[in-house]
C-alpha cells in the first residue's frame, strides 16, 4: 500500500486514477521521514545521556553523536528540516502531478482529460437535447390549447426570438389548473406575475361570482337548518336598528336588504350570527 510508507504527511502522494504511488514523493518522504526520526532519537537519548545514564553511551554511542551540544543541534534541525521538508519539498513534488482534475500520474492525467472532454459533449448534447424538448412543449401548448396558445403568443409578440422561461409555462399551466379548480385568486395572482392584466381581471370577476354563488347556497342551507331546529333568530339592521326574525318562513331574497330602510344586510355578519345560533 503505496499509503502506508508516505505516511501521515501526504494523503495524495499517489495516482487518484490508478493509485501508482508518485515515485519520487514516496522517497522524499521516507527519506524526511527518517531523517525526522533520526533526529528525535537523538535528542531523546543526548537528554538521558547528560542525566548520567550510563547504558547509553554503551548501546548508542556507536550510532548517534552524544553530548550536551547535540540537544540543541537537533532541536534546531528539527525545527529547520520539518517545514522545509513538510511544506516545501514534498508538496512541490507533489504539485508536479497535479492537473485540473487532481492528483494523477501522466498517464492518467491524459485519461481524465479525455473522460472530462466526453462528459462535456455529452453534457452539450443532453442540453440540446433537452432545448429541443422543451421548445416542442412550448409549441405543443402554444398549439394543443387555446387559452394558453393565446397567452404564449402574446407573450412572444412582447418578446419576439425568444422563448419563455420553463418556470413561466409550468406556472401557466397552474393557473390553468387552478382556473380549473376553481382557485381563481392563485390564477389571478399569476397571471399578474406575468402581467396578463385582463386574464387577471377575469379570474377575479370569477371569483366574485364564486363568493356570491357560495353565499347563496350556504343561506339557503342555513334557513333549512334553522327550520330543522326550530329556531327564531332575531336580527337588527345595523343602519336603522329595525329588527326582523330569520325562522323557517324566511326566504333568501328577503334578507338581502332591510324592508324599513333599504340597507343591504351584512351578509356575512348575518350568516355567522346564524351559525353561532345553529351551534
Ligand atoms: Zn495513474
Ligand atoms: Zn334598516
Amino acid at each position: 500500500m503505496p499509503s502506508d510508507t508516505s505516511g501521515f504527511f501526504i494523503s495524495d502522494g499517489k495516482c487518484k486514477r490508478c493509485g501508482k504511488p508518485f515515485y519520487e514523493v514516496s522517497v522524499a518522504t521516507a527519506i524526511a521521514a527518517l531523517m525526522i526520526g533520526y533526529l528525535m532519537i537523538t535528542f531523546f537519548f543526548n537528554l538521558l545521556y547528560i542525566s548520567e545514564e550510563p547504558w547509553v553511551k554503551d548501546i548508542f554511542g556507536d550510532y548517534i553523536p552524544l553530548g550536551l551540544e547535540y540537544i540543541a543541534l537537533s532541536v534546531i534541525l528539527l525545527i529547520v528540516m520539518a517545514p522545509v521538508m513538510g511544506a516545501g519539498i514534498i508538496p512541490a513534488l507533489k504539485k508536479r502531478h497535479s492537473s485540473a482534475y487532481g492528483y494523477a500520474c501522466a498517464e492518467c492525467q491524459k485519461v481524465l482529460a479525455q473522460e472530462a472532454q466526453d462528459a462535456a459533449i455529452k453534457q452539450k448534447q443532453s442540453e440540446e437535447a433537452n432545448a429541443y424538448a422543451y421548445m416542442s412543449r412550448v409549441e405543443g401548448l402554444e398549439n394543443g390549447d387555446p387559452w394558453l396558445g393565446k397567452l404564449i403568443r402574446s407573450w412572444k409578440q412582447d418578446n419576439p426570438n425568444k422563448l419563455p422561461e420553463e418556470s413561466m409555462i409550468n406556472d401557466l399551466v397552474m393557473a390553468k389548473n387552478m382556473e380549473k379548480a376553481g382557485n381563481f385568486e392563485k390564477a389571478a395572482v399569476i397571471m399578474e406575475k406575468y402581467r396578463f392584466w385582463e386574464e387577471a381581471g377575469r379570474m377575479r370577476r370569477l371569483d366574485d361570482q364564486k363568493v356570491i354563488k357560495h353565499i347563496t347556497v350556504d343561506m339557503n342551507e342555513l334557513i333549512d337548518q334553522v327550520g330543522t331546529k326550530g329556531l327564531a333568530i332575531p336580527y337588527k339592521c345595523s343602519s336603522c336598528g329595525a329588527s326582523i326574525t330569520i325562522d323557517k318562513d324566511s326566504k333568501k331574497e328577503g334578507l338581502k336588504f332591510c324592508s324599513y330602510c333599504g340597507t343591504a344586510y351584512n351578509i356575512d355578519d348575518m350568516t355567522k350570527m346564524i351559525q353561532s345560533a345553529l351551534e
